[in-house]
């Protein structure tokens, strides 16, 4: 794992959150590459799960909420809190779950005080005066929005049961222990699709729902043999849930949910309709009978399913991959990311920088590209530390441009995985790149 911490800061995937102020635990920031990458896996989501579905439709919620949903929801009373420990001696918080057969404090060895709960929701004071009737919460999950929007969605989309409302955004909890670098965090962002259906048809969308998010990571390269998905049990189920699967993965740390499907019955909307006097019951017109849906949601969180593709991804080749030349000898870094999820597609690389004619026809590839490409300009160092660093931060393709350019207007393709070159036009680059991406 440290190995996969360290890239992520050499190379700007992930940085420590004000880290010149020696850092503030728990949050992260996401550098040039993880920026790239991160939209990459919403856009992925997104457009599985929207773009590509007849009734799915999408909604950005506000962050800050009512602090009625919350009191709605039942996330301010015990549904939402973890069982706190805490070390006589040196005052450490551990969730009572994580140490659940120690007696001691794993850290000094102290004598654990007993459990109590400990309510996750993030407090904030909305306005000039920090009283309570100014207070409301961070949201700690982003379905809420969608829940209190179900009738606008509804009415202004002309939704017909069974449909979904989709939503990508930042959640907060005041989470114990946070752990693991981006795994478990204060800050983080979910992915979360609320399918409304009969009652009567929960069951079977829940299984629908189940496999399509497994295959989901399978096509985005994630290997089967990291990936499985739990049936939990009702005394670990979330408040909510009538049903839940967690889709784990195998991360360096050990097997860990990264996403969550949950059947949570008519658990909000009925809770929602009883504490905002608003009828949140659907209307079918057919039967004339009015009930309340039930939602199968599908919850994924964005840092957690991003630390999975790189852990994915990552290898490391001792002695290196070129068995031909005997320039490098040391460890390579290979990231195999999935074309869609990399965050930089192609990189374009002058044979030598010292040739200016070279360099001037590399840079005008490098134009040529950069409107449907992410793409990387790299003229520093021999061609093949070049390759190296590419290959460290998964661009799938690289370009270079040699002497022959010059004459024939053409130029190398290198694949990442297969490092095959292929001798390809400059005028065919974004037809030929276009179909790799797509294909
Ligand atoms: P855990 O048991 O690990 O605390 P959870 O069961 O509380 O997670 P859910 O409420 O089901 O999680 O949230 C759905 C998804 O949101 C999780 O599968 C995870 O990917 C993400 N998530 C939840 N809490 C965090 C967190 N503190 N940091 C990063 N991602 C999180």
């Amino acid at each position: 794992m440290q190995k996969i911490i360290s890239l992520c800061k050499r190379r700007g995937f992930v940085f420590q959150s004000s880290e010149i102020y020696g850092g503030f635990k728990s949050c992260y920031d996401f550098g040039p590459l993880g920026g790239e990458m991160k939209n990459n896996v919403k856009r992925a989501w997104w457009k599985e799960m929207v773009q590509m579905q007849e009734n799915i439709v999408g909604l950005d919620a506000a962050i800050l909420m009512s602090p009625k949903v919350w009191q709605a929801s039942g996330h301010l009373t015990a549904g939402f809190a973890d069982e706190l420990v805490e070390c006589k001696k040196c005052h450490k918080r551990f969730r009572q779950d994580e140490i659940a057969r120690l007696h001691k404090c794993p850290d000094c060895g102290g004598e654990l005080i007993k459990a109590r709960k400990f309510n996750l929701m993030m407090k904030t004071f909305v306005g000039p005066v920090e009283d309570e009737a100014a207070t409301t919460y961070l949201r700690a999950e982003t379905c809420q929005g969608i829940y209190v929007n179900f009738e606008n969605v509804l009415d202004s989309m002309r939704m017909k049961i069974p449909f979904g409302i989709a939503q990508i955004g930042k959640a907060f909890r005041n989470e114990i222990t946070p752990r693991n670098f981006i795994f478990r965090t204060r800050e983080f962002e979910q992915m979360e699709m609320q399918w409304f259906c009969e009652p009567k048809q929960a069951k079977k969308y829940f299984n629908f729902w189940k496999e399509e998010r497994i295959k989901w990571y399978k096509n985005l390269g994630i290997k089967k043999e990291n990936l499985r998905a739990i049936e939990v049990p009702a005394e670990k189920r979330a408040h909510y849930a009538k049903q839940q699967i967690d889709i784990e993965y195998k991360f360096p740390f050990g097997w860990e949910e990264i996403e969550g499907i949950h059947n949570r019955g008519d658990f909000d909307l009925s809770n929602h309709s009883k504490a905002s006097g608003k009828d949140l019951r659907y209307y079918n017109e057919e039967t004339r009978e009015r009930y309340f849906p039930y939602i199968i949601e599908t919850s994924v969180g964005v840092d957690r399913s991003f630390l999975a593709f790189l852990c994915d991804a990552y290898q490391e080749i001792r002695e290196g991959r070129t068995k031909t030349t005997k320039a490098t000898k040391e460890t390579e870094v290979l990231l195999k990311l999935d074309k869609k999820i990399a965050p930089i597609k192609v990189a374009v690389l002058p044979l030598v920088k010292n040739k200016p004619k070279l360099v001037k026809k590399a840079k005008e590839v490098y134009q040529l590209l950069k409107p449907y490409f992410v793409c990387q300009y790299d003229e520093v160092g021999s061609i093949g530390r070049r390759y190296r660093r590419v290959d460290e931060i998964g661009v799938p393709w690289a370009i270079t441009v040699d002497f022959e350019s010059l004459k024939q207007e053409d130029v190398t393709l290198r694949d990442r995985d297969t490092m095959k070159q292929e001798r390809l036009k400059i005028k065919d680059l974004i037809k030929v790149l276009r179909e790799k991406l797509n294909g």
